[in-house]
């Protein structure tokens, strides 16, 4: 895989993949912090130690799931405890939540993130959604009639002088389809290093894979287990029986089929886990492989999104439909 770097000594280390533009070294399998229904700070915080302890690396947090404080406590903790020498041992995601996608708010929307995460810079700034909303207002599910068309111009240009400022290493998007990435990249000086999706065996996204490949973009899962026990998931991916069967037959875990055939495509994948053994068997992917034949059989399940973004739906626009959204991906 382009760009892709087995990391070094220690058997858990996780691989990692360089990033165009900025040069920096992405954990391939990261751990997500959006807990569905949201858990206690300090649970949260407890997680986290947990996962640096067995070697997560790689945190994906944004300023809507309010996890950047609780992260930013557990990596303070972390240095002082010894587990990580400094901060620069960690990759650090977070995202710019709609009502400050506008030109001139994005900078102090960042600012404000570094300082939940009391952190000098973040590895990488994602745009969250592909549409802005009222500024001002941080309340989820967004208003319908607070919605508004983003400046797509305006709202990049932001994010790279964030880059050049040094504030954040590299930026990116996130539930960008192959259109909207296309007009990014139509004007961008820095192109984006990462799009951050639903991606899983029962939504697979080929032709956004093919469209990111093609344009050195790292195409990252979200869901990658179908976000069961969340507003936004199911348990459609865990329960699929063609995957159960396979992991049958490889003495494996449902989740360790979706995550190592995520990781057999090429792709980043964050997983979330609050529970210290799934947190740990999740971690347990890199010392096998599947068979070409189950990649076959998997890439032949049929095809529907588990999240289809209908909080982002309004009849006053700019997204009419999830058609609209996701630009006939769908
Ligand atoms: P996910 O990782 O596919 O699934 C998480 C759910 O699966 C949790 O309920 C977790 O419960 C359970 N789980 C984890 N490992 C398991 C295992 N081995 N066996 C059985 N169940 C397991 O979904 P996700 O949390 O939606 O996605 C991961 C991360 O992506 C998020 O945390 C967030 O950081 C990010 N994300 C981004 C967006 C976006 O719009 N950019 C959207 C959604 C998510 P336990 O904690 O109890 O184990």
């Amino acid at each position: 895989m382009d760009g892709c770097l087995e990391a070094s000594l220690s058997p858990l280390s996780i691989p990692e993949y360089v990033l165009g533009c900025s040069g920096r070294r992405m954990p391939l399998l990261g751990f997500g912090t959006a807990a569905s229904p949201p858990v206690g700070s300090q649970l949260t915080k407890t997680a986290i130690l947990q996962a640096i302890e067995l070697g997560y690396r790689h945190f994906d947090t944004a300023s809507l799931y309010g996890t950047e404080q609780p992260l930013g406590e557990a990596i303070l903790e972390a240095i002082a405890v010894g587990l990580i020498k400094s901060r620069d041992e960690l990759f650090i995601t977070s995202k710019l939540w709609c009502s400050d996608a506008h030109g001139e708010l994005v900078l102090p929307a960042l600012q404000r993130s570094l300082k939940n995460l009391r952190l000098e810079y973040l590895d990488l700034y994602l745009i969250h959604w592909p549409v802005s909303s009222k500024p001002g207002i941080y309340e989820f599910p967004i208003k319908r009639e607070d919605f508004l068309a983003m400046d797509f111009k305006a709202v990049w240009k932001a994010m790279e002088d964030c880059q050049r400022l040094g504030l954040t290493k590299s930026i990116g998007v996130s539930n960008f389809s192959c259109k909207k990435l296309g007009d990014i990249l139509a004007f961008a000086t820095i192109p984006p290093a990462v799009n951050q999706v639903e991606l899983n065996p029962l939504w697979q996204q080929k032709k956004l894979r093919e469209f990111c490949k093609a344009n050195g973009i790292l195409l990252t899962a979200y869901a990658p287990l179908g976000a069961q026990g969340t507003i936004w998931g199911s348990n459609r991916v865990l329960e699929c029986e063609l995957l159960k069967e396979i992991a049958k037959q490889k003495g494996k875990t449902v989740a360790q089929i979706c995550l190592r055939w995520a990781y057999e495509q090429g792709i980043g994948i964050l997983v979330k886990s609050f529970n210290k053994d799934r947190m740990k068997s999740n971690l347990e992917i890199f010392n096998w492989s599947l068979s070409q034949e189950d990649v076959k059989k998997i890439n032949d399940i049929p095809q529907s999104r588990l999240c289809s973004g209908q909080d982002y739906i309004s009849k006053y626009g700019p997204f009419n439909t999830t058609q609209e959204l996701w630009d006939g991906e769908i």
